[in-house]
């Protein structure tokens, strides 16, 4: 065999190696031709809760999808206080107050029209997956559905479906959701995905809890990932992205005469975790 073969054959070897290492130490990369399905429950928690894994995947050139299921309609202050806000472990948040020009101008922020004729909730859900699809653009996607149930009221089978005919038809085989951290919509997604995995098992499922930047909650909580492997990812690189992104959800409560708890502009640039 001639020396070049040889060294070709030993380059080819050491690529192949170390490719297989990167991929045991960062079990989230993905190639060039996986398809990657995003199950979100409310419009905001793929940016609370992933953004920067969701920018770090876009740069791998991955072809991404995502189902938006509830329109986030539920009116009242929900499961956290603004106190608990507070209480956390601040020093892995992100104070966005001074994103300046940055901020969406209000003027330009929708692109639907709102009747006066419609329930503060229905408003709200307007609102919010509008601001959905705003984040859409800012990270390049145009691949998304949005399907409109009541927040607060999704079912394991409504979510169930929509995963299964993400897989059956359109041949998704990597799947991100929420964990089931109380939230009955996070829950429901939690279960669909469970299902998903018992009925296929060689598909790949991964979770993301949502206030993981929030000590007592996300992590220590119990947050019933289906796995319990984890990798917490530095997602600083990617900070600017989250912002962006962030920075859509960021006026609401200006619009919005309903409390939007994430107004206040706290988020991490630090570690995002991924159960997988
Ligand atoms: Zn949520």
């Amino acid at each position: 065999m001639k020396p070049i073969l040889i060294i070709i054959l030993l380059l080819a070897t050491l690529f192949l190696f170390f490719l297989s290492i990167s991929y045991l130490t960062n079990p989230l990369l993905v190639d060039s031709h996986e398809k990657v399905a995003f199950i979100i429950p409310h419009a905001d928690d793929e940016t609370i809760g992933a953004g920067g894994i969701i920018s770090m995947l876009s740069n791998s050139g991955c072809k991404l999808h995502f189902d938006l299921m509830t329109s986030g309609n539920k009116i009242g202050v929900g499961t956290i206080s603004v106190d608990d806000y507070y209480k956390a472990n601040v020093s892995k948040m992100h104070y966005l107050g001074d994103i300046g020009n940055n901020t969406i101008k209000i003027d330009n922020y929708y692109n639907v029209n709102i009747s006066k004729n419609v329930s503060e909730g229905d408003r709200k859900g307007i609102i919010r997956e509008d601001s959905f699809k705003q984040v859409m653009k800012v990270i390049n996607v145009t691949n998304y559905k949005t399907h409109g149930f009541d927040d607060g009221a999704l079912t394991t089978d409504e979510v169930f479906s929509v995963m299964e005919e993400l897989y059956l038809k359109d041949g998704y085989t990597t799947f991100y959701t929420t964990t089931g951290d109380g939230n009955p919509d996070h829950h429901a997604c939690h279960e669909a995905m469970k299902k998903m995995k018992e009925k296929y098992p060689n598909l790949k499922y991964r979770q993301f809890p949502i206030y993981y930047y929030f000590m007592g909650r996300g992590r220590t909580n119990p947050t019933q990932p289906l796995n319990y492997n984890y990798i917490d990812v530095n997602v600083n690189k990617y900070g600017n992205m989250k912002k962006r992104m962030f920075s859509v959800y960021y006026n609401i409560h200006i619009i919005l005469p309903s409390f939007y708890p994430h107004s206040d502009g706290l988020i991490s640039d630090g570690m995002e975790r991924i159960y997988y």
